[in-house]
Parts: structure tokens; sequence; C-alpha cells
């Protein structure tokens, strides 16, 4: 077959390999033995963490190709890949810009066009006219509207003699460099002949009782059909999980990570950590100084960091709590306790805006209890940061507040004994362990608390956070009332200027926010100055701040600053003031393009209001018309102001991957499991998880490694 792509694996391909015993099993076998493989070969299946045949079976597909049926030429949708078969009416070297060969395919229904950009000599004798070809490729429209192939592979076959259509649905799988598809195709295959040879030859790390109890598919016919799923069964079908195989297999995916994520745990509990004092003068002090009582919630989730803190194990607890419900608060508590023991506090923040606003509010609770607060961001003078440092690295400093400069080579802490991690979705887990090494003295770990305002629903906190103990802030500061939220089009935008008009006058703060979906930062910047001088012009009589991420650090703080003490009326913002930002007396927000936006953020960007006691309002302003997608979200957010409800719906309507995103979960990525679609596997994988430890320890192991990488995941953590 004349494809484009030979592999390189050709010079190792016909060195004759001693014959594989029958009797051993998958996991004995070394890729090394296979026919094809060698030692550079080897070398690049190591990489994709495939060094056995039962890693090479456990390399799923993340797609199918339909080669199971020939499709007429006249039926050919544009952006599907199709198979074709056809005869070769014209083939041209031609020159348009670059040279190219150009073939003009026909069927009794129609013809297509078929380009190449790179073609040798015998690929091109290959595509003489008169040959009759089956090809491969992705359909797309050209120029003049008509449809082609770009480098489709092809092979030429006999009119009269076709060769069989493939029985099942091609798999693509993840490769890596220099290691082709069609390789780790053919090598895929031969350990499923071999399979089908010695079909006892896969080891189920699963021991039978829980097959049973679990009413699992065997792993073998799992495996049999998620790398040949038979012409009869759709990709869309095996997508939506309905298949028992691919259940078995999320099922062993989801144990693996969870009992990996335990073992890290049961690691962490091995380690020491300080011990801290919970009761004191200041803590009593700092209480009573407040000018509302904590909620109930507030409360008890304080004593759950009190006895994690003091219990000589390190800490790893995610705090989640609804948007505005008051986290920034516990979090000072169980600061109050590390320092009443002689440790330093480490906040790290996503955001520049963040970090001031945090060090304004320790400040605020913590002068007059004599604790020095000090903020350490990239933006920093050359003098204010060696001050920082300074501050820091002689113990002088207990709370320190920053970004990601927290964690850079040079900052050096005194005694660091906690950190805390806000808005943690913004961070990756790499990020969260840099900042913790900052604290590693004499085999003692620090004590992690991460906050996160984004609700993660509790089925998937329990996978995706195995590691953690999670506390939920579950009730709001009495007297908060629920967002009242429209959606308006574009074509109502004078109507809301009016509005914004009426409610500053009337005394009361806004934000405008203008979002951009483009990550272009420069775009998202150049709107909110636009809308701010039409704003400016329109609206002469209220005052009208400007806040985006291009502006220098001592402007952005001024401009949050008079917001804050009410000296702006209406602040014109980009979404830099996303996550975090609290300025009670704002009751009125309005949210640009919010069409494009995904649930978490028109969640996150809302809850900058609401949090006084006066009734506010949200403006969803819109483009119409509405995609099915962007309708369903507006709906959920008219309905409801309830972070997990919101999220429970996000997930519904989106999937996990982005509800977590990669970088939340910190490599929690699954090959075939999907945390919505397989959200009912969560809680038998957990009781599973139980019984193996239970009564099959040794097998713990092997399941967690058969799916995931050591190194990778979870050796450092
Ligand atoms: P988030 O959980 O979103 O980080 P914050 O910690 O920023 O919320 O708190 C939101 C606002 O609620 C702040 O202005 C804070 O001072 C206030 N707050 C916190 N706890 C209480 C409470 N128990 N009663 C009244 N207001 C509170
Ligand atoms: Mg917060």
């Amino acid at each position: 077959m004349p494809m484009p792509e030979t592999s390189k694996a050709n010079s190792d391909k016909n060195k004759a390999k001693p014959a594989i015993s029958v009797a051993m099993s998958m996991d004995q076998i070394s890729v090394n033995e296979l026919a094809g493989v060698g030692p550079k070969i080897a070398e690049k299946l190591a990489r994709l963490n495939i060094s056995t045949a039962q890693d090479l079976l456990l390399h799923l597909p993340y797609r199918y190709e339909d080669r199971t049926r020939i499709t007429a030429i006249n039926q050919l949708r544009a952006g599907e890949k199709h198979l074709i078969q056809g005869e070769i009416e014209l083939c041209d070297t031609v020159f348009a810009r670059k040279r190219m060969l150009v073939c003009r395919l026909s069927d009794v229904t129609s013809s297509i066009n078929l380009r190449f950009f790179h073609f040798n000599q015998q690929q091109k004798s290959a595509l003489r006219k008169g040959n009759t070809i089956q090809c491969f490729g992705e359909v797309r429209f050209s120029f003049g509207n008509k449809i082609e192939m770009i480098h489709p592979e092809f092979k030429i076959i006999n009119k009269d003699d076709p060769p069989p259509l493939k029985q099942s649905l091609t798999p693509v799988y993840p490769v890596t460099e220099g290691l082709h598809q069609l390789s780790l195709r053919k090598f895929i295959n031969q350990v499923l002949l071999m399979l089908k040879a010695n079909p006892g030859s896969l080891t189920d790390h699963l021991p039978d009782q829980l097959i049973k109890k679990f009413k699992l598919q065997s792993l073998h016919d799992a495996i049999d059909f998620i790398h040949q799923p038979p012409a009869s069964v759709s990709e869309s079908e095996i997508e939506s999980g309905r298949s028992q195989f691919i259940k078995r297999l999320a099922f062993d995916e989801l144990l693996a990570h969870h009992l990996g994520l335990r073992s890290l745990r049961e690691k962490m509990k091995l380690c020491k950590a300080p011990k801290f004092k919970s009761e004191s003068d200041l803590f009593l002090r700092f209480k009573q100084a407040l000018p509302f009582s904590l909620t109930q919630a507030q409360d008890r989730v304080i004593s759950e960091l009190s006895a994690d803190c003091s219990s000589g194990l390190p800490m790893m607890r995610l705090l989640q709590g609804d948007v505005g419900s008051g986290k920034t608060l516990v979090a000072a508590f169980a600061a109050l306790q590390a320092i009443i023991s002689d440790f330093q506090v480490a906040l790290m923040v996503p955001t520049e805006i963040l970090a001031n606003q945090h060090v304004q509010s320790f400040r605020h609770w913590f002068d007059a209890l004599g604790i020095k607060t000090v903020l350490l961001t990239g933006k920093l003078t050359v003098v204010q940061r060696r001050e920082a440092l300074e501050l820091i690295a002689s113990n002088k400093a207990k709370m320190i507040i920053g970004t990601h400069a927290l964690f850079q080579r040079d900052v050096f802490f005194a005694n660091l004994g906690f950190i805390v991690v806000d808005e943690q979705h913004r961070f990756g887990v790499h990020q969260r362990l840099a900042l913790k090494e900052k604290g590693l003295k004499k085999g003692e770990q620090v004590h992690q608390l991460i906050m996160t305002a984004t609700p993660i629903p509790r089925t998937l906190a329990m996978t995706a956070y195995a590691d953690l103990d999670v506390s939920i802030i579950d009730e709001l500061p009495a007297g908060r009332q629920e967002i009242k939220t429209v959606a308006l089009a574009q074509n109502r935008r004078e109507d809301v200027i009016a509005r914004v008009h009426v409610n500053c006058r009337a005394g009361q703060q806004a934000y405008w926010v203008c979002t951009l979906i483009e990550e272009s930062e420069s775009l998202q910047c150049q709107a909110a100055e636009e809308t701010a001088k039409q704003l400016r012009e329109s609206l002469g009589d209220i005052k009208i701040g400007l806040v985006h991420g291009r502006m220098k650090s001592k402007e952005k703080e001024q401009v949050m600053a008079s917001f804050k003490q009410g000296d702006i009326d209406l602040l014109i913002a980009t979404t830099v003031i996303e996550v975090g930002v609290d300025v009670p007396n704002a009751s009125l927000i309005v949210i640009e393009n919010a069409e494009r936006l995904g649930l978490a953020q028109l969640h996150q960007l809302r809850g900058r209001v609401g949090r006084g006691s006066t009734q506010s309002h949200c403006v969803l302003l819109y483009q119409a018309p509405l995609s099915e997608i962007s309708n369903q979200r507006i709906a959920v957010m008219r309905e409801s102001g309830d972070g997990f409800y919101i999220a429970q719906k996000d997930l519904e309507i989106r999937g996990p991957g982005e509800v977590l995103g990669t970088r939340q979960t910190g490599g929690l990525f699954f090959k075939v499991a999907d945390l919505s679609r397989d959200k009912e596997l969560v809680p038998l994988v957990k009781q599973c998880a139980e019984m193996l430890i239970e009564q099959w320890p040794e097998k713990v192991k092997p399941i967690i490694y058969s799916w995931i990488d050591e190194q990778a995941n979870y050796a450092s953590v």
C-alpha cells in the first residue's frame, strides 16, 4: 500500500523472533518479543508507557474510523472521513503557488479531486489514469466550493476482485513522535491475535468474586470490543458508553484512579506535620472583633481544620463553598492557628487584584493582633521585592500573600507551616506542590488548605480528589438575597445603560464586564476601553472607572480601591475581576457576550454581586441568535443561583472534562471513563476499592499500574 506514511520500523521488521510460549501471560511478554519491535521502537513505545503486551492491549483508541463501507462520491459530506472507490480519470502535476499532484477520481455517481503536496515518482505512477483505487480521507470544500480530499490514504485495487472491506471500525490510537498509527495498529493486532490463540493469557487483576458482584463483563471481551468494534456498532454508540464492554473498562480505569489517589493519601499519612495550637487569646480577640458572627457552616469548617492541624499528620483538605460564602475568613482562622504556633502562612491566589484585596483584608484583621502581613507578586518594584523577601526569610512576616511569585526560586521562608491555595481551579497540581516544597523541613510536611468556589459535584469530588478531605460551606451569611438574573439581546443595550444609570444615581454600584471568548487579552482590554469611552459619553453624571489586565499594577490597585471605597459608581472591567473580588456594596452586574461563556465562568462573574444585604441584579447581554447550548446555559443561570446545581447542569451540558479542566485535576485524564456519563459507577468503584484493600491488598498495585503511569502521576505528589 503506497501510503505516504511508512513507518521507520522496517529495519526491525524482519528479524526472526523466538516463538512466544503460549503459556506466558500478557503482562510477562515484553514488547521486545513482538515481530517488528526492535530497541528503537521499544523506546518509543516506552514513551507511551507501553512495555508489555498487556500494556498494548490497554492502549485504547480515542476514536474510530469507519472503513467498513464504501460511500458513493455524491453522498460525501464535508468535514467527515469516508472510504471511497473509483477510477482515476486524470492525474496532473500542477503549479499553483506550490507544486502539487492533482487527481480526478470518479465513480458512477460523481467525481472528486485528490490533492497531494508531497509525492514521489512511485506514488505518481500508482495514481495513473485508468487505475482503480480505494481511498480514505477527510472530505472538504476547495475554493471553488467543490469537494476534495487532501493527502488521502489510498491503495490500488483490482476492480473485478476488490479486497474485502474491514469487518470492524478502525481504531485510532494516541501516538508519539516517530511511531506511526499504522505501526501501532499492527503491534496491537499482533497481540490481539495472540490473545485469540490463547485467551487465558490476559491477566485480569480484578478477582472473580468482584467481577460477579459488580456484574462486569470479562476484561478479555471488553478489550476485544474496544480494539475492534463490530461494524454494526456506531462510534456514537461507543461514546455514549451504553456498551457493557465500555462500562467494564471505565470501571477499571476509575478504580485505578481511585486506588491511586487513596494510596497517595496513605503515603502522606506516614509523614509528620507540625501540631498547631487551637486555643489562644488572639483567637478569641479576632472572633470578637468581627462585625458579624460566623455562620454555622464556617464554625464547623473551622473546627474541622483545627482538628486536622493539631493531629500531627499533614492536612490535605479541599474547602468548597459557593461564591460569597466566606471562605477567606475561614482561611484566616486557620492561618491564625499556624501563626500562634509560630509558623508562617502562605496564601496563594491566581490574580494580582485578588492578592491586593486579600492583603487589605488580612491587614485589617491581623494588624490589630500584631501580626505582619506581606504581599509578594511579580509586579513589585525591585526595592519592594527585596524588602518582602527579607521579611519572609527573617520570619518577621507571618502572613504572606501572593501570586505565582510565591514559589519562585529566590523565595525562602523562615518557617512555613501552612499553605492556602485560593481559587484552586486556576492552578495546576504542580504549582501547589512547588509551593509546598518551600515548607519542607526535617521530614515534616506543611498543612494544605485548598479552596475553590467552583463547586464540584460530590461524585466527582470523590473520584477527582480522593487524596483530599473535603469540607463544605453549605450556607451563605445571613441576610443575603437571591440575585435576580435577566437575559437581554444586544439590541436592548440602550435600556440596560439607562438602568445602570438609574441604579448608580440611586447610590448603588455596578460592574460592566466586557468578555471575549478569544484568549486575546489585548482584544478584551480594547473592548473594555471602548465601552468605557462610550458609557462615559452617555452617562456624564456618574463616576466611571476602568480596570483591565494591560494596566499598570498601581493603576489597577487604585481603581479597585476607589471602587471599594465607593468613589467610583460604575466599574468597567474585563474578566480580571472574575474571581474573588469582594465589594459588598456593588449590586448590579452586566455581563457582555454572555452567550459565549461557560456556566462556571458566568456563575463566578455573577458572584461579584449579592455580597451584601441589598437586592442584587445580573444582566446577561447576548448576541442573538442563541445556539442550543447557550440557550440552555442562560436558562440555568436564570433559574438558579445555587453553585452546586449549576455545576451539576454544567456537567450535563458539557461533560466533566471541561468542568474540571485538566489543569484543575492535575493530570486526571481518562482514556475511557467519562465522569458524567459513568457517574453511577463511582459509588460502586468506591465500594469495590474498599473490598479490594480489605481482602485482596496484593491486587491494588497491579490494578493502579495497569492504568496509570507511576512516574507521571503520583510518584512526585
Ligand atoms: P468567598 O467564599 O467567595 O471567597 P469571601 O470570603 O470573599 O467569599 O466573603 C464574601 C463576603 O462575605 C466578604 O465581604 C466577607 O467579609 C463577608 N462575610 C464572610 N463571613 C460572613 C459572615 N459570617 N456574616 C456576614 N458576612 C460575612
Ligand atoms: Mg474568595
